[in-house]
């Protein structure tokens, strides 16, 4: 089916052909009527597989038809979603989809400087996109007005779950009119899902696309059974391989996105990290060198990763197993995205072991066991010889000294030494 029998807008089909999409995806196909025909929807869609624009189109055909009857300039539309980035992001996609038409849009997220956020909302706003923490703190502050409000959607809902921020939905679901339509859309439904649909949905349609739970059918998924010691030097293995051209790399914790970068850095390898205690700019900044192919490799925790678009993603790699199953689904959902080829590559340590058979059961799937000679825990490398250096101690230690060497004073002026209370001679 083509876009034009979707129904919507000339002015949107425009944007659409501009964008270079040339029929309608799965979830597209499936949701836009029902969003189109006033319903309340949940829809369980894998990510990358369109599911923005899935609601951002019918959302802006809404908006069109409702000021041309009214005129009246007030936010119509509220977009709840778990990250900054992805609030970036679909922002990023309702300017693409709405250029040149009389739309606008606000995104409001903590970690930046609200003045101008408040500025734009004086300005008159359709559309807001917000992640529930800073929007709460400025609805607590009465600077915004939702009494115009007539559609709420809420986005990557199992994420925003799993974060804790039930109840600040909770609390922004309470101040925005009942009579509106709704939409939710998650990666999987859980009994959590359900009860928040049956909460804030009124007759919902459903919309499952895929079997439950279950990854990107485009992407091509293996493991690889390496001991923990041995991970940093397989991921540099692999690394060598010239496919490997735009690599995600997930790591459980900060400090394990700090060391790994380091390593690779030291390793000669192009690598910016990703996490929750970088700035808002340093992220933005790392994202936007790994979209322009400054960087070959990001890694990244998940919180922040979440949900975020970047085209041609060659390999996402768990470099930690993902202690939950759902993490995993949107992991290796940030390749093969929109019906591309993506590979993604896990590693296994024995003590994750578990973690893999509660996956496997969760997905429905038995993923593809790899082994690289020298690096799998079946066959382990020999220990080294007396007065032969590990090459895990070897790293261990450059990454200490660089971070040694970061945190020294700037050369010229000798450290002092430590004299006791200050002025004490
Ligand atoms: P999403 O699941 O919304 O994050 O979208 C994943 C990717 O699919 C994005 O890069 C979109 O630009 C792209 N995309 C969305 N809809 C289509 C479509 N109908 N045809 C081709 N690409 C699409």
């Amino acid at each position: 089916m083509p876009f034009s029998h979707l129904g919507l807008d000339t002015g949107i089909l425009r944007a659409i052909q501009k964008a270079g999409y040339t029929r309608p995806t799965a979830v597209q196909a499936a949701a836009i009527p029902k969003v189109m025909q006033g319903n309340d929807l949940i829809a369980i869609a894998q990510t990358g597989t369109g599911k923005t624009a899935a609601f951002v189109l019918p959302m802006l055909h809404r908006l069109l038809l409702g000021n041309h009857q009214t005129q009246a300039r007030g936010i119509k539309s509220l977009i709840l979603a778990p990250t900054r980035e992805l609030a970036v992001q679909i922002m990023e996609n309702i300017r693409a989809f709405g250029n040149g038409l009389p739309i606008r849009v606000a995104a409001i997220f903590g970690g930046v400087e609200e003045a101008a956020q408040i500025k734009s909302l004086h300005r008159g706003v359709d559309i807001i996109v917000a992640t529930p923490g800073r929007l709460l703190d400025l609805i607590g502050r009465q600077k915004l007005d939702f009494s115009l409000l007539e559609l709420l959607v809420l986005d990557e809902a199992d994420r925003m779950l799993h974060m804790g921020f039930l109840p600040d939905i909770e609390k922004i679901v309470a101040g925005v009119p009942k009579r509106r339509q709704t939409l939710m859309f998650s990666a999987t439904l859980s009994k959590e899902i359900e009860s928040l649909a049956r909460r804030f949905l009124h007759q919902p349609k459903m919309v499952q696309i895929g079997k439950r739970a279950n990854p990107a059918d485009t992407v091509d998924q293996c493991v690889y059974e390496v001991p923990a010691h041995l991970k940093n030097a397989l991921l540099l293995e692999l690394l060598r391989q010239p496919k490997f051209t735009r690599v995600l790399v997930f790591v459980r914790m900060k400090d394990g996105a700090n060391v790994l970068t380091n390593f690779l850095k030291l390793s000669g390898v192009k690598v910016a990290r990703l996490h929750s205690s970088r700035s808002q700019e340093q992220r933005l900044q790392a994202l936007q060198d790994f979209k322009d192919g400054k960087i070959r490799v990001l890694v990244a925790t998940d919180i922040v990763a979440r949900g975020i678009d970047i085209e041609g993603v060659s390999q996402v790699v768990n470099f930690d197993f993902p202690v939950n199953p759902e993490d995993y689904v949107h992991r290796i959902g940030r390749t093969g995205r929109a019906e591309a080829e993506g590979e993604a590559i896990s590693f296994v340590p024995k003590q994750d072991l578990n973690l893999l058979d509660i996956l496997e059961m969760f997905i429905g799937q038995r993923l593809d066991r790899k082994r690289l000679r020298g690096f799998d825990y079946h066959a382990p490398v020999p220990a080294p010889t007396p007065g032969e250096k590990a090459p895990r101690r070897d790293w261990r230690k450059r990454t200490r000294d660089m971070e040694a060497k970061k945190s020294a004073k700037p050369a010229g002026r000798p450290a002092k030494k430590n004299t006791g209370p200050r002025g004490r001679k």
